[in-house]
């Protein structure tokens, strides 16, 4: 007698459960987001253009220039396409030049900088000090296991208040510097280079709990 052994077709489809979070691409520390991402277990992408914008799950925006990247999101015609992502729910993390990116209002705009907008709160630009006040602190992060973390903090925003929805995550010498509302997540300082992947971790499971709901 023979017998048939079945071979259950192979699924070539992606792991569900892998989410695909994209990195604003137009300026900033792009690599080291995405290699902080795939470290902390997401699928990552640049994101350069609204088409690529449109397959992503969740986004990161880079630190850098602020003024910079806003001038590039206009001109590449990713501003609103932003804008409209970020209002329909999708997660989104800011580091630095990101966090001013993602501020409803910045106190000291340079004429003509847009942002995107997403957390309800005001922002001093380079409130740390110039390049040469770079500094690093130990800072502890509600909702980061075994906290503190390594803050890099590099010609740094700071929060300078936030509306009633907005939850203050870290403060550093008396400054809000780390902050949530609902799925947007903004960080003064810049886990992506500090080879610590805890904070990119707890955007992942964000973004994995947005991906389910
Ligand atoms: N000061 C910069 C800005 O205004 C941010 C610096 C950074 O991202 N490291 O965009």
């Amino acid at each position: 007698m023979t017998t048939t052994t079945v071979i259950p077709p192979q699924s070539t489809a992606p792991d569900a459960r892998t989410p695909l979070i994209g990195v604003l691409a137009l300026q900033g520390d792009v690599r080291e987001h995405l290699a902080a991402l795939a470290a902390a277990g997401a699928a990552a992408r640049p994101v350069r253009r609204p088409e690529e914008l449109a397959e992503v799950d969740a986004l990161v925006v880079p630190g850098g220039e602020s003024t910079t990247i806003s001038k590039l999101a206009v001109l590449f015609g990713l501003m609103e396409p932003l804008r409209a992502r970020v209002r329909a729910g999708m997660p989104v993390y800011g580091t630095c030049a990101g966090l001013i990116m993602l501020a409803d209002r910045i106190l000291d705009p340079r004429s003509g900088q847009e942002t995107i907008g997403g957390i309800d709160m005001v922002v001093r630009r380079n409130a740390f000090g110039r390049q040469n006040e770079s500094f690093e602190a130990a800072v502890e992060v509600t909702g980061v296991s075994g906290s503190p973390v390594e803050g890099v903090f590099i010609r740094a925003p700071w929060v300078e208040s936030v509306g009633p929805g907005v939850e203050v995550l870290a403060t550093h010498a008396g400054h809000v510097v780390a902050v949530r509302q609902g799925r947007a997540l903004a960080t003064s300082f810049h886990p992506e280079l500090t080879g610590d992947h805890r904070v990119h971790a707890l955007f992942v499971a964000m973004v994995r709990a947005a991906v389910a709901s």
